[in-house]
């Protein structure tokens, strides 16, 4: 069997690198329901509130689409792989796809905040798992969890103000996670294939 030197490194420094690998899995997917999932609630927003709510939605759209495509690649040097999934069995926020041809703020809020709660509690586990001993993949979930800690403070200021004014663009729309993207393929790993 071929070496997967990063795995070997993150599992000499106390941390079982399957369920890491299990729960930055779980995240991507998660990442990329949420994204899907936005995508289409944003044609369902309708009147004043809507737009407000939209505003809101389309960063975070952008930002959850960010941490999936920096998630990525710190799963594959982990040996992980991600899940050929149909589009009915991705995470987050799609299994409510159902939605209503003019979807209802009110009734919405309470689940888009139970999705980004649930987001900070999960990249909250994976700071735990990973502090003080896999530095690369802590780096990437604490930038992550800074941005989800963020939604969900939009959207408990949305929830208090209403039809508020959620900042305009041009903003910096993930600032913690843009040092991830892009980053170069690490040369040492080429050569090194990991298991599947
Ligand atoms: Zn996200």
């Amino acid at each position: 069997m071929t070496r997967c030197v990063a795995r070997e490194l993150v599992e000499g420094s106390g941390v079982d690198a399957e369920r890491l690998v299990d729960l930055l899995v779980e995240r991507a997917v998660a990442e990329v329901g949420n994204y899907y999932y936005y995508t289409l609630l944003r044609r369902h927003l309708v009147g004043v509130e809507g737009d407000a709510l939209r505003r809101v939605i389309d960063d975070a759209r952008e930002e959850d689409r960010n941490h999936f495509e920096a998630l990525v690649p710190r799963i594959y040097e982990l040996g992980g792989r991600l899940p050929a999934v149909p589009a009915t069995a991705l995470g987050g926020l799609s299994g409510l796809r159902d939605l209503p041809a003019e979807a209802d703020v009110p009734q919405i809020l309470p689940v888009l905040l139970k999705a980004a709660e649930e987001s900070v509690r999960a990249y909250t586990e994976l700071c735990s798992v990973t502090s003080g001993k896999d530095h690369r993949t802590y780096n990437l979930v604490l930038a992550i969890l800074h941005e989800e800690i963020a939604h969900q403070v939009w959207l408990l200021e949305f929830l208090g103000r209403g039809a508020m004014e959620h900042p305009a663009r041009p903003r910096e729309l993930s600032p913690f996670v843009t040092q991830f993207l892009h980053a170069p393929r690490p040369v040492a790993l080429k050569s090194v294939s990991c298991p599947a």
